[in-house]
């Protein structure tokens, strides 16, 4: 029997484009000031993963519903809506999934997004989170087309712990592959990215430090996040970052690093040998709502203004009924005018609960982008 996880078409509302007309340029500011700085658009919602903490395969299996081609929006309608969020104050786009890498000719618009310059004339900071499992076939063509940098998700060097975690038979070398060439054509500086489960993969925490020192490539440390409802998370399940750094200070010694920007989501740490430097994106230990600057496009062309939102606002409609670039620069302005998500901030909080819900569905790490 077929299922579907995410309710789509009937949580979301159509954005209203009534009000004072806006012209598609202006700078926004949500209920809290937090400017819109960055745009994470999901090209699709599939993968060839099943990362346990992500997309379950008891969950997304064969009978899953995953999005018709029709729903997807084009590389057309994402450069057009691209454009209007960059008049609006964005200045960083990231392309993400569900696995980007396996949206057909992603070449096409990546060449699109990155012919577009911020508010400001500066060159968009256009970059990519990947799997990593076809980046060395693609990190060329992806580098020609325009892409400035990649991050590459990697969650264990222990070939066997690797395939059990990504639950599809994906070996270790093809990622670490995928991460040299990328290196090699200058789709740098390169991060890396590892989800920490306790009891799963915390034993991979040196050994990917000492791996990643020295090599020119950022490894950061996420908190196992309770993203969607599929993943069964559970408290005891998340190792905070502060140990994170203890551990791997016990080896090579670590000093706190200034922040490159206000909203940036990891804390640095440099190795004091001069090895380079980690990262610790402390998600759930300590929220940075406060700082957050984030909208994210799912593949169907929803905005959604938090990771733990459970439904977004369609700007496919919009798009596909005419309304004008300034009819959904006016819908834009107005959803993000009205922003107050700061869901980690309220975690475990009775507030966070009359935010979302587990029980309203919160949509998927893999639907909207992580
Ligand atoms: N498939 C690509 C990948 O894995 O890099 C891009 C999409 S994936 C949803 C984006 C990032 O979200 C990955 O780095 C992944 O590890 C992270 N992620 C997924 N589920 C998570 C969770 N429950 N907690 C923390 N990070 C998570
Ligand atoms: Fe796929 Fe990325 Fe989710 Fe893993 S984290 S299942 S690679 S979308
Ligand atoms: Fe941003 Fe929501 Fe994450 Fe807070 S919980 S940092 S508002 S995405």
């Amino acid at each position: 029997m077929s299922r579907r996880i995410i309710p789509v078409a009937d949580v979301s509302a159509v954005p209203d484009v009534a009000g004072p007309v806006r012209t598609p340029r202006g700078e926004l500011a949500d209920t809290l000031s937090r400017p819109l700085r960055d745009l994470r658009i999901s090209v699709t919602d599939r993968c060839n993963f099943r990362c346990v903490y992500c997309m379950p395969r008891a969950v997304f299996d064969k009978d899953y519903s995953f999005l018709p081609h029709s729903a997807l929006l084009t590389f057309e309608e994402i450069e057009r809506i691209a454009t209007i969020f960059v008049a609006h104050g964005v200045e960083k786009i990231r392309l993400t999934g569900g696995e980007p890498l396996l949206r057909k000719n992603l070449e096409f618009l990546i060449e699109r997004l990155a012919r577009m310059t911020t508010a400001a004339g500066k060159p968009l900071d256009l970059t990519l989170t990947t799997n990593g499992s076809l980046l060395a076939r693609k990190a060329r063509s992806l580098k020609d087309a325009g892409l400035s940098r990649v991050t590459v998700s990697l969650d264990a060097l222990d070939d066997a712990l690797f395939r059990r975690m990504n639950d599809a038979d994906f070996a270790v070398r093809d990622v670490l592959d995928g991460i040299e060439v990328a290196q090699s054509v200058g789709l740098a500086p390169l991060k890396v990215n590892m989800v920490v489960k306790r009891g799963t993969n915390d034993s991979e925490i040196v050994p990917m430090a000492q791996h990643f020192r020295g090599s020119g490539a950022v490894l950061r440390f996420i908190e196992y996040m309770d993203v969607g409802t599929s993943n069964g998370w559970n408290m005891t399940e998340v190792l905070p970052s502060a140990d994170v750094v203890a551990r791997i200070s016990e080896h090579f010694p670590l000093l706190p690093l200034e922040a490159h920007s206000a909203a940036e989501t990891a804390q640095r740490w440099g190795y004091a040998d001069g090895g380079g430097e980690i990262g610790v994106i402390s998600s759930v230990t300590r929220a940075f709502c406060g700082d957050c600057t984030r909208a994210r496009l799912s593949t169907e062309g929803k905005v959604y203004l938090c990771l733990f939102a459970s439904s977004g606002h369609d700007l496919r409609a919009l798009v596909r009924n005419g309304t004008s670039d300034e009819g959904i620069a006016t819908a834009i302005a107005n959803i993000w005018h009205a922003r107050g998500d700061r869901y980690s901030q309220l975690r475990g909080s009775a507030n966070a609960a009359s935010t979302t819900t587990r029980e309203e569905r919160r949509v998927e790490m893999s639907y909207i982008g992580g």
